[in-house]
């Protein structure tokens, strides 16, 4: 593997320059007003990036598992049911959290290239007369397949249903890179961490809560510690933790949010779009087609492709590392093997991202794929080269 190449796995992503400098500083000491320097402004861009005004932001020195973690165990107790979709591998790693935390479970299983069903939830909530159903658990997107849900259509089956359930969402792989609507989609809690849209190290887990999650925090019985946002509050209001910060990785945290609300948010999901339907209209001319059902479903920060049958998709992942010192995702779970995935979110551009293609496209002619060089990379030339005035636009402010 190549350190000159960019990565195109879905996460950790390529980090700025300026980023990696930031996680590098000096000792400070992380109970003092300094400390407090770095995390309150964090915080708070945190919560502009998540589009919220009164959200609750916490940070632990975890990834997005532990946020997810944190989400189920500060709102819920044992035996509680919460209803969840299993659309992909994360998902899935999600409801076998639950599960292992004594929850009740309704799965609805979906297609892996399917989206969340907003209407099948509909149906379950207004089914629910008792109430059972404490939490509805979406992720927003399935980096596993490619699949960008619509959270907003789950908020209005909630709504339609009249049911008092939270929202919890992991947007672990949206946040910083596709919109994302805390206060609008009444979202309860949004997971995240810092090695996707935020271009950090793995190494934090960022979470925000609503008013009503607050709320469900003081009655929630499951087992807590490490993640207890109560003793994590507390440490907040004296410029510390209840432990020890990762600061170097806070005081990046606080850098990418600068550098991502600089940018300004309209321009960095812009960006995150051009980018993917260059990636899109690539996959087209290769003949290829992606893991998503269809094109509302397509996600900004990475791509699923399915290749023909009988042909196993992790070999050209393997090839690209081996020969070409590139590093593209395997397909995990159920399509393990059907789909190879190209990242593409977080510290990229137009021209970072032909090379992705052009790399793609020499594995699959190496590896005796129908494919002609060049195809997926002239098709995309043609779509950034359309985009290239507003790209310039922004590198230039
Ligand atoms: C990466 C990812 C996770 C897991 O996060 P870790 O930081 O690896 O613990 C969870 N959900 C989604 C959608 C992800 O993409």
């Amino acid at each position: 593997m190549s350190f000159q190449n960019p990565v195109f796995i879905p996460g950790p992503t390529n980090m700025p320059e300026s980023l990696r400098k930031a996680c590098d500083m000096p000792t400070i000491d992380h109970r003092s007003p300094l400390f407090g320097q770095i995390l309150h402004p964090a915080r708070a861009s945190v919560r502009t990036i998540l589009k919220s005004d009164t959200a609750e932001i916490f940070i632990f020195p975890s990834s997005g598992t532990g946020g997810w973690e944190t989400a189920l165990t500060n709102t819920l107790s044992a035996g509680d049911t919460v209803l969840v979709a299993r659309n992909g591998m994360f998902s899935h790693r999600w409801i076998d959290m639950c599960e292992r935390h004594g929850l009740e479970v309704i799965v609805v299983d979906v297609a892996w290239g399917a989206g969340v069903p907003a209407d099948r939830f509909e149906e379950i909530l207004t089914g629910d007369t008792a109430h059972r159903i404490k939490a509805v658990l979406a992720t927003h997107n399935e980096t596993a397949t490619g699949v960008r849900s619509d959270i907003g259509a789950v908020r209005r089956a909630m709504d339609a249903a009249s049911h008092p359930a939270m929202l919890l969402v992991d947007g672990v792989s949206s946040i910083a890179s596709m919109d994302f609507r805390f206060d609008d989609w009444g979202v309860d809690v949004a997971v995240t961490g810092s090695q996707k849209g935020f271009m950090l190290p793995a190494g934090l887990a960022i979470v925000g809560f609503s008013e009503k999650a607050m709320a469900a925090t003081q009655t929630a019985q499951l087992p807590r510690t490490f993640f207890d946002v109560h003793d994590m509050a507390k440490g907040y209001a004296n410029n510390a933790y209840p432990y020890t910060p990762a600061v170097g990785l806070m005081n990046g945290l606080n850098q990418a949010c600068e550098m991502l609300l600089a940018e300004g948010l309209d321009n960095v999901f812009a960006r995150h779009t051009r980018i993917a339907e260059g990636v899109r209209v690539a996959v087209r001319a290769w003949g290829l087609d992606l893991c998503a059902e269809s094109p509302d479903l397509y996600s900004d920060t990475v791509s699923a492709i399915r290749t023909p049958e009988g042909f196993n998709a992790t070999d050209i992942v393997t090839h690209a590392a081996k020969t070409y010192g590139v590093a593209f995702g395997v397909g995990l779970g159920d399509v393990a093997g059907k789909v190879f995935r190209i990242g593409h979110l977080g510290s990229l551009t137009d021209v970072m991202t032909l090379s992705g293609l052009a790399t793609a496209e020499m594995c699959m002619v190496d590896l005796g794929l129908d494919i002609k060089l060049g195809s997926g990379v002239a098709a995309a030339q043609e779509f950034y080269r359309q985009g290239a005035n507003a790209s310039h636009k922004v590198a230039a402010e």
